[in-house]
């Protein structure tokens, strides 16, 4: 990747020239050692994640570009390097006025000349970075899209020498994305105001339409997109029969201790549910929702960014913008609406690129659920294709494949490795780790078919899954006490397996089409023809033993690990590491991930660099951060290196 000076020498070199010569030198140098020096010097990568370099080399070359990398594929870095490595100042329109200050405080970290604009500011701070502007002070500009519209913007930015626009969340001018925002469509006013100032529309969507969309609406001119592989290496996807979620979210968060991650759920009650359920038993949670005022999202966001809360139970309203690269575990508690929603929600998992989980809670009776909410659309032709999404959703969900090559397929992107060659398994998901057995389930079956019968004889009417479960495992419910559904023989002859193999059985007796959930009547289930057949015939049914735990055995968590890229350092340093980083964070108000990244931590404790030259080598440190943090750590890691030796 280092091109013509080997990767050993150029780090040499680099450690031997101050900033002072370094700029003299770069003027003369090809421009693809420049590119890396500088990103070396500001962010301390030694290489670039895929497309990269293209992206930064197109644009610079004056050229309008697509780009396309899923969340963690490092589109920030191609605007700001972009910025950094040409003249004039970078404009980034961002949609959420409450992370700009984020954004900015990372770049000042990079030592990266930055600031933003927004309704945030003071009237006297708005005028001092006006100021700052105005004397070249920036080398990137953050605002939201309503303000560029606004009265004399476009005249300022040309008097601060605009030479570069980057969009990032280009999808938000798309209507068939998942986060619309009207605003976006005033943006190609500043492409017919700078006709010659190259645009860079960046997202993480993966559907054609929203492409299309972005190039069309922000006028692009002969825009190459560059799309990259959307398999995310370092994440592993489970799917587990919802049963007691609570219980089943405390088994991924035991697994997870001190670390940080989201659980989506559908409803706002539910959001506060969860975090009241798991606060009450000591975790350090918090809701999200779009019902709480503006100023408490935001100090909620605040708080999980700064890991003051570092789980949050959430609604889908939570989640775009908020860059924080160490959330190690996603949850979904419901099944999400179609799986553009779902590879987006977590994929906000491992954006640092180390091993992070996935793990969604399935039950049937969700999508009853969600298939109420689509009945309520209107336009006919939408419901139709929100059905067909549901649908792809749940044959995911009940998919005995292996979960990444079903949604990367999802996407028409195959499952290969780095030579191309397509792969049948990636090892680290349910499907992988423990291939679900098929045994002779025709007792299960006679005894759910019957049962359910037995109700509808007794009552007249059918019931849903829910309640026919609770009659076979011998429940005491109000419902079956008011319906004398305690009479039934078949009742609480579900012996030998849980109330959610039950379920899991019944659900799949419905994709046998044994039974039939009648989502026009509110989702009771009924015996089909076929079910009776089999019932009276007294055929055998195969049926799929049900997945209803989330822990996972030493030998799966460590195979999970090392699929998804686990390097194994000694947990103590890392600590160690971990508990600096927070101080020095704490120290100037920052999130910790902003002194160092989990990836940074980790390479540090691998490498176990003893002085600031060998610091250099460690991943994400630069020439700012090495200055500024680097003997901290460096003491601790001599420390170290002593006592073990
Ligand atoms: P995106 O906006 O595409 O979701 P980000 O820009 O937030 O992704 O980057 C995700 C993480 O990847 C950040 O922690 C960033 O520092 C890191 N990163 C970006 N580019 C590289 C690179 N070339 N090498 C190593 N890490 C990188
Ligand atoms: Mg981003
Ligand atoms: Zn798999």
């Amino acid at each position: 990747m280092v091109g013509v000076l080997g990767r050993d020498l150029w780090i040499v070199w680099m450690k031997s020239h101050t900033s002072a010569t370094l700029c003299l030198l770069m003027a003369t140098m090809d421009p693809h050692k420049k590119l890396l020096t500088l990103l070396k010097r500001h962010f301390g990568f030694s290489s670039f994640r895929p497309l990269q370099r293209e992206i930064v080399e197109d644009s610079l070359n004056g050229k309008d570009v697509v780009a396309l990398l899923p969340t963690g594929g490092g589109k920030s870095l191609c605007y700001q390097l972009r910025a950094m490595a040409a003249e004039g100042l970078t404009l980034v329109i961002s949609p959420l006025i409450a992370l700009m200050k984020d954004q900015v405080d990372a770049m000042s970290e990079l030592g990266i000349p930055a600031t933003f604009l927004n309704s945030s500011l003071t009237p006297e701070e708005s005028l001092e970075r006006r100021r700052g502007l105005d004397e070249g002070t920036y080398k990137l500009l953050y605002i939201a899209p309503e303000r560029l519209v606004m009265e004399g913007m476009l005249d300022q930015l040309k008097r601060w020498h605009l030479a570069f626009v980057a969009i990032d969340e280009a999808h938000c001018i798309s209507e068939w994305g998942h986060d619309f925002r009207p605003e976006y469509r005033q943006l190609a006013s500043v492409r017919a105001r700078f006709p010659e100032v190259p645009v860079m529309a960046l997202t993480a969507t993966a559907t054609q339409r929203v492409r299309d969309d972005i190039v069309k609406l922000l006028e692009l001119r002969d825009s190459r997109p560059y799309v990259a592989s959307f398999n995310r290496p370092n994440l592993s996807y489970r799917v587990i029969a919802r049963h007691q979620p609570l219980e089943q979210i405390v088994e991924v968060l035991d697994a997870h201790k001190g670390e940080s991650g989201i659980i989506y759920c559908l409803s706002r009650a539910r959001t506060e549910a969860v975090a009241k359920a798991l606060a009450e038993r000591g975790f350090k949670a918090c809701a999200y929702h779009a019902g709480l005022t503006p100023e408490e999202r935001t100090r909620r966001q605040e708080h999980f960014v700064n890991d003051k809360a570092p789980i949050i139970a959430a609604t889908i309203a939570f989640g775009m913008g908020i860059d924080k690269p160490d959330v190690r575990f996603v949850i979904h508690h419901d099944l999400p609406k179609n799986l553009e929603g779902y590879y987006q929600e977590t994929g906000r998992a491992g954006r640092d690129g180390l091993p992070s989980e996935c793990v969604l809670l399935y039950s049937p009776s969700d999508y009853a659920k969600l298939i109420g909410f689509i009945e309520e659309i209107s336009d006919a032709q939408e419901k139709e294709s929100a059905r067909a999404h549901l649908g792809k959703m749940m044959r995911f969900a009940e998919s005995a494949r292996c979960r990444r090559i079903e949604l990367l397929g999802y996407f028409g992107e195959t499952y290969a490795n780095e030579g191309g060659q397509t792969l049948d398994s990636c090892g680290a998901c349910d499907n992988c780790l423990t291939p679900r057995e098929s045994f002779d389930g025709s007792e299960e079956a006679q005894k759910i078919l019957s049962c359910a019968l037995r109700i509808h004889r007794k009552s007249g009417f059918s019931v849903g899954l829910h309640h026919l479960v609770d009659v076979l495992c011998g429940a005491k419910t109000e419902k079956i006490r008011k319906f004398g559904h305690e009479t039934l023989s078949t009742y609480g002859i579900g012996t030998g397996h849980g109330r959610a193999a039950w379920l899991a059985y019944a659900q799949e007796l419905a994709e046998k089409g044994l039974l039939v959930v009648r989502t026009d009547k509110f989702n009771i289930a009924e015996v089909t023809d076929k079910g009776l057949e089999a019932l009276r015939g007294k055929q055998t049914v195969m049926l799929r033993r049900p997945l209803v735990s989330a822990k996972l055995s030493t030998e799966q968590r460590h195979k999970q690990r090392q699929k998804t890229g686990a390097v194994e350092v000694a947990t103590e340093l890392f600590e160690e590491l971990r508990a600096l980083r927070l101080r020095l964070a704490r120290e100037r108000g920052l999130p910790a991930y902003m002194v160092f990244s989990d990836a940074t931590l980790q390479a540090m404790a691998a490498l176990c660099p003893q002085s600031r030259d060998e610091m250099l080598d460690v991943v994400g440190v630069g020439e700012k951060k090495l200055a500024q943090y680097g003997d901290s750590f460096i003491e601790i890691l001599r420390g170290w290196k002593q006592r073990k030796t």
